[in-house]
């Protein structure tokens, strides 16, 4: 083994996001919320809802020493890696990749992705030492984020100089190399998904050679890198665009869940991130409105997200075998006039907590058939009586700034289905998957899908350019594990 100063046995911990904040879908469901906990609590006295199993830390070393066991957040992907390194910085990180195995060496972020991208059994590595924003200044249009920067953190540091990212995921947990690795995205029909505001990355590649792109330097390296999995290389800084900071008002409302599904393109044009949350077997949606706010007011609700995830699990619980009484009984218990509304920084309102665990896929469809399809994916929903989850429904921006990005040259809507951890996760696979696909949903790069290469180069256009720029890159495969060796069609 090479003298490895950077490896550390000690497995990172997750950083919490650092606000406890009112969330989107909180207010989905502070209106529901309360009137289905008012509504269910009594009968919550006799019948005991099983909580969804808690999945283990991300690193949980086993009895005895390391190698520690990785999982991601959801803990479906598993692996024991070889060694595991935490790079103090560029220098020990290409060193690092000099003297790695042949073998699959990858890298992780915060493990938010729910598909095999991370696991190997090899060498593992983490950027969580190289974490920062630096070249920030007010009035600056871009800044310079080290990989391993988690997005919260991101946002806190341009919100002290008065700049902001201008869209987020529904977390921020995530390393910014790892966001834009699996193309994360956030909702609006004008705005794209995070990678289109790369403008620079550098990169150390299997060969352990530091690479920088641009628009002037090897912009097709760019194109191909903003998306790519990890495949490229490791991803240590990013030139990211940024925007004045800006504060948002955010509308929560409910809606008979048909009717918001007609007006969410009209509502995507109006409102600069418009997205609903359609609730099984209730009839009813959520539509969630946020616009630029210049009041300078503060206004945050309490978070009641769990409350609602929690009365659907119960509904579901006891009344599954009779769908048309769990309706019944929903309708009874929400009151559709019910409103919320939040104002504050756009960074404290977009991003939000997750404390339910959940499995997910996600694909993205030409956005003029995303309301046929949701139509198609809530009917076969529907069909599971033990299906209670919200199911997802956001817009984004077509880009042309990256090969893989399920967004190139492409709006779209993008459609997310979840199935609590603990219960069965499959039929997002095999019964929904199907429907995206009649759509061309091109899936989401770090949520279930189960598409090949031959798949894949279909959906894509830059497909084979890709591949080749992976080949001259990494001839070895050192970065490939056993799913990228699928999606890319490597046997050898
Ligand atoms: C609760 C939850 C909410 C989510 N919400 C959204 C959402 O709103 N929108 C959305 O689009 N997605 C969402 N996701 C998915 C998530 O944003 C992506 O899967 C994202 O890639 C996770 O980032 P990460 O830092 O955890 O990366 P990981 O999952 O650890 O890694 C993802 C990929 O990035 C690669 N990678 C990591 N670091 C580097 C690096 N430095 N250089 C090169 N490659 C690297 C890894 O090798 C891997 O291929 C959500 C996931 C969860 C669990």
């Amino acid at each position: 083994m090479p003298n490895m100063p950077i490896e550390t046995p000690v497995p990172p911990v997750q950083a919490p996001s650092p606000l406890a904040s009112p969330t989107r879908r909180a207010l989905l469901c502070t209106g529901t919320g309360v009137a289905l906990g008012a509504a269910l609590a009594p009968v919550e006295l006799v019948h005991a809802a099983s909580p969804p199993v808690a999945p283990a830390a991300p690193w949980a070393a086993p009895a005895g020493n390391p190698p520690a066991r990785w999982q991601n957040w959801s803990g479906i992907q598993q692996c024991q890696p070889k060694r595991f390194l935490v790079p103090r910085d560029e220098a020990a990180l290409a060193q690092a990749l000099r003297d790695a195995p042949t073998g699959p060496v990858r890298c992780v972020g915060a493990g938010h992705s729910f598909t095999a991208l991370v696991p190997t059994d090899q060498w593992l590595i983490s950027l969580d030492q190289l974490s920062g924003v630096s070249e920030m200044a007010p009035g600056k249009d871009t800044v310079l984020v080290q990989g391993g920067t988690r997005l919260a953190t991101v946002s806190r540091l341009l919100d002290a100089v008065g700049l902001a990212l201008r869209n987020l995921p529904d977390v921020d947990v995530q390393s910014y190399a790892g966001a834009i690795s699996t193309a994360t995205h956030g909702t609006g029909m004008q705005l794209p998904a995070l990678h289109a505001d790369v403008v620079g990355l550098r990169l150390v590649t299997a060969r352990g050679e530091v690479i920088e792109c641009n628009a002037q330097q090897r912009p097709e390296l760019l194109a191909a890198a903003r998306v790519s999995l990890g495949s490229l290389g490791i991803i240590t800084q990013a030139q990211v665009r940024v925007v004045p900071a800006y504060s948002l008002h955010r509308r929560v409302w409910l809606e008979p869940a048909m009717q918001l599904l007609e007006r969410a393109p009209e509502l995507a044009r109006k409102h600069r991130n418009f997205e609903f949350y359609y609730l099984p077997f209730t009839g009813y949606a959520a539509g969630i409105a946020h616009d630029i706010d210049t009041s300078g007011q503060v206004l945050m609700p309490h978070a009641a997200d769990e409350d609602v995830l929690r009365d659907l699990r119960r509904l579901r619980d006891w009344l599954s075998p009779f769908p048309a009484l769990r309706r019944k009984v929903a309708g009874w218990a929400i009151d559709p006039d019910q409103r919320e509304e939040a104002k504050n920084r756009a960074w404290r309102l977009l991003a939000t907590q997750r404390p339910t665990r959940f499995n997910e896929t996600e694909y993205h469809v030409p956005q003029e058939v995303g309301v046929a399809c949701a139509k198609e994916v809530i009917a076969a929903l529907e069909k599971r009586n033990d299906v209670y989850f919200p199911m997802e429904f956001r817009f984004v921006a077509a880009d042309e700034a990256a090969w893989l990005s399920p967004f190139y040259q492409r709006a779209s809507c993008s459609i997310a289905v979840h199935a609590a951890v603990g219960e069965p996760y499959d039929y997002l696979m095999s019964e929904i998957g199907p429907i995206f696909r009649k759509y061309q949903g091109r899936p989401h790069w770090g949520k279930l899908h189960d598409l090949g290469a031959a798949q894949l180069a279909a959906l894509y256009p830059r497909w084979s350019d890709f591949l080749a720029l992976r080949r001259e890159l990494d001839p070895q495969g050192r970065f490939l594990n056993a799913h990228l060796r699928k999606l890319f069609g490597e046997t050898a």
